[in-house]
């Protein structure tokens, strides 16, 4: 996953803002961080400086120094040229962008009772500042004058598509709009925003409330002694002594689900995982979604589109409902037959054990683990000891990275950083000149939003003279002080995928931050992400890392050849729940402006039971209630984008194993035509351009082992 610093349509991380109405604001006091820009090394974060109390000071400053430079590029009397206009809006907001982006990382990673109250104060106005700009007619004519002209100014390739894609994002953010509907809209934005914010708080606090706490230490049965002292820490850090508590990750399922003998315990924490934020009370989502959903459905009206999935599609690689759905389609044949055999198989498993209930989703993951084993003689615990976090990282993901691009990292314990576990590493290009800094965040907090995702403190831009610094955060288990991280070979591929992305942003060469790195279509920014993931199972790059932590050596060639196999296991029910999740996200957003506020059960036990999968057994990735995705994280009708770049990443691996793999010379192929370009150019063309075709569902169906070649 990829987290942008905000969420709205442009994703443009310089056009953030503008808030006009904060044009009042006194200047900064020097004293304040982020006065002046960052005297670190690539102007990374002063976090040896920066104070909670910093941040809200120099957002709203840094929103009334944007709308003044606005207002001077709006009110010029100079007629439009694309520097006096368009460079001069991707030069503007300076000190809103520096601050913003901190923020946005530190609140999503490491939030407290201060942050979360500027997040709920700033956000909304944050949203008025960019509707000021985008809704501001005069500077909306003068793009439109300079987007008519577009082949005529002498303008190169990227400066006409960076005028493309701004003519783009103002008519998505309502520049062509009456004068009604754009007070109309503005309203509808603001609302939105603080419902997002308010669905975002309930969910964290509703997440961490919901953890299973146990006070019988045989309930734990099946958890290995790490994963028992750390759930034992958990309960102290809450002041429960003597208990246990497992915290709640942000999946349906959670890990420890695998290993739990106790069924009456899986029972409990299925249940407080489904009902996290649907108990009643303030803390329930549900109100607050089922109202998100039907103010998108009128965004979408006034724009003219059916619902707020057209809207949202309009500019992706997909463009437009019919598409995902056709696509979704595509998969979900295959997928119902190969969930149809894996139930069956788990039954016949249940029934073996001498047990005679029916299967339910919290037997799902502990019994497919017994049939992996009965049938692999595997399970994970016996690739944790080779997979230590820092061997992982370095022998691993920067191996490849090496061997594949040519690119070396150095660690730098200078850079201060928001929390002592957070790591920080320069990176080289293959000449030795300097790429930029990227931050690794990977233990669990309880002040961490779940899941793991990457994004930049620091943008890629020539026209700002800035270099990448990127970030990946995630929610590993922290181990016990002094102890090794073990991590399962889900965590090991996380770090993969969250280091994709990153080398999108590192490998980014563009001079428009507009159109930079990953400032690009959901649809596509998972490509590069998912396509990294692969490296973690290839033969040269797993032999590398995967290493005994206590003895060196390397994995047994069985395991390895297990490990493969597990990988294409129980795809029936690991596709199946982001597939009803996606389908959930595309129904949610396809609800017409007149259609009337949902009830989110009803309306979620018939978007799931019309699919024609198993989703009683194979319940969805994200709950409605509880899908950040969509509800507050620039993922609304865009769930499906991991599935689209599924599409991408495995035909483009399937390309890089038919010309030789782990090779500098596919690398470097791949870096100069994807990884490099950013949005500079259009999807379809950037992927045709690679690989010479448009893409294919056949390798994605193989790799997840559903087209009849399972073993
Ligand atoms: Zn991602």
């Amino acid at each position: 996953m990829i987290r942008r610093p905000w969420l709205y349509a442009a994703t443009a991380a310089t056009c953030l803002a503008g808030w006009s109405t904060a044009a009042t604001a006194a200047p900064l006091p020097a004293s304040n961080p982020f006065a002046a820009e960052s005297t670190l090394p690539y102007h990374a974060p002063r976090f040896d400086l920066i104070k909670d109390t910093d941040y809200q000071p120099a957002l709203e400053q840094g929103m009334a120094e944007q709308a003044e430079e606005m207002e001077r590029i709006a009110n010029s009397s100079e007629p439009a040229t694309f520097e006096n206009t368009i460079s001069a809006m991707e030069r503007s907001g300076r000190l809103l962008d520096r601050t913003l982006e901190t923020f946005s990382g530190v609140y999503s990673a490491n939030t407290n009772p201060v942050l979360d109250k500027v997040q709920e104060v700033v956000g909304p106005k944050l949203s008025a500042h960019e509707d000021s700009i985008f809704l501001n007619p005069k500077l909306f004519a003068r793009i439109q004058y300079l987007h008519a002209r577009k082949d005529t100014l002498g303008l190169n390739a990227e400066q006409k598509q960076v005028l493309d894609v701004y003519y783009q994002n103002f008519v998505q953010a309502g520049a062509q709009l009456s004068d009604d509907d754009k007070a109309k809209l503005r309203d509808l934005n603001t609302r939105l925003s603080k419902l997002e914010t308010v669905f975002q708080q309930k969910l964290l606090a509703g997440t961490k409330a919901s953890a299973l706490v146990v006070s019988d230490k045989a309930r734990l049965a099946g958890l290995d002694a790490a994963a028992i002292t750390a759930a034992q820490t958990a309960a102290t850090e809450r002041k429960l002594d003597g208990k246990w508590l497992l915290p709640l990750q942000n999946t349906t399922q959670q890990p420890t689900m695998e290993t739990l003998t106790d069924r009456e315990t899986r029972q409990a924490l299925f249940e407080q995982s489904w009902t996290r934020v649907e108990k009643g009370g303030d803390g329930d989502t549900r109100d607050t979604i089922a109202t998100i959903a039907q103010l998108r459905a009128q965004k979408a009206a006034l724009f003219g589109y059916k619902n707020y999935a057209a809207y949202v599609l309009a500019d992706q690689m997909a463009k437009t409902p019919e598409a995902v759905h056709s696509f979704i389609a595509q998969i979900v044949p295959a997928l119902a037959a190969e969930q149809k055999r894996e139930a069956a198989d788990i039954q016949k498993t249940i029934t073996k054990s001498g047990a005679s209930f029916e299967l339910k989703p919290w037997d799902w993951p502990y019994y497919a683990a017994q049939v992996r084993k009965a049938r692999l003689n595997f399970d994970e615990n016996q690739v944790k000891p080779y997979f230590e976090l820092n061997t992982v990282l370095q022998d691993g993901v920067f191996f490849a990275a090496n061997s594949l691009y040519g690119v070396t990292f150095k660690r730098r314990t200078d850079i201060p950083t928001y929390n002592p576990d957070v790591m920080v590493f320069e990176v080289f290009d293959k000449d030795g000149s300097e790429l930029g800094l990227i931050y690794f965040d990977y233990f669990q907090r309880d002040n961490k939003n779940g899941g793991a995702w990457m994004s930049n403190f620091v943008g890629q831009s020539a026209l700002l003279g800035t270099k990448p610094v990127v970030y990946n955060v995630a929610n590993f288990t922290k181990p016990a002080q002094g102890e090794p991280a073990l991590i399962s070979f889900d965590d090991v591929t996380t770090m993969f995928h969250e280091f994709g992305h990153a080398l999108h942003g590192l490998f980014a060469k563009q001079t428009y931050p507009i159109i930079s790195g990953t400032s690009v279509a959901r649809d596509f920014v998972e490509f590069p992400s998912q396509f990294n993931e692969h490296w973690a199972l290839n033969a040269p790059v797993l032999a590398h890392y995967a290493r005994h932590y206590k003895t060196g050596a390397p994995m047994p060639e069985n395991l390895v050849a297990l490990l493969k196999k597990a990988a294409t296991f129980n795809q029936g029910y690991r596709l199946g729940e982001v597939v009803s999740a996606a389908e959930l996200d595309m129904d949610w957003h396809s609800l017409g402006a007149d259609a009337p506020k949902q009830d989110v059960d009803v309306f979620e036990k018939s978007a799931l039971s019309k699919m024609g999968l198993e989703t009683d057994m194979v319940p969805p990735r994200y709950r409605s209630s509880y899908f950040l995705h969509i509800w507050s994280n620039g993922y609304s009708a865009g769930y499906y984008a991991y599935l689209w770049t599924e599409m991408l990443d495995d035909d483009t691996f399937a390309w890089f194993e038919k010309n030789g793999g782990l090779t500098r010379k596919n690398g470097d192929r791949f870096r100069d035509m994807i990884l490099s370009r950013g949005h500079t150019q259009d999807y379809g063309p950037m992927f045709r351009a690679f690989y010479g075709k448009d893409p294919d569902i056949g390798p994605m169906l193989t790799f997840r082992g559903l087209n009849g070649s399972k073993n």
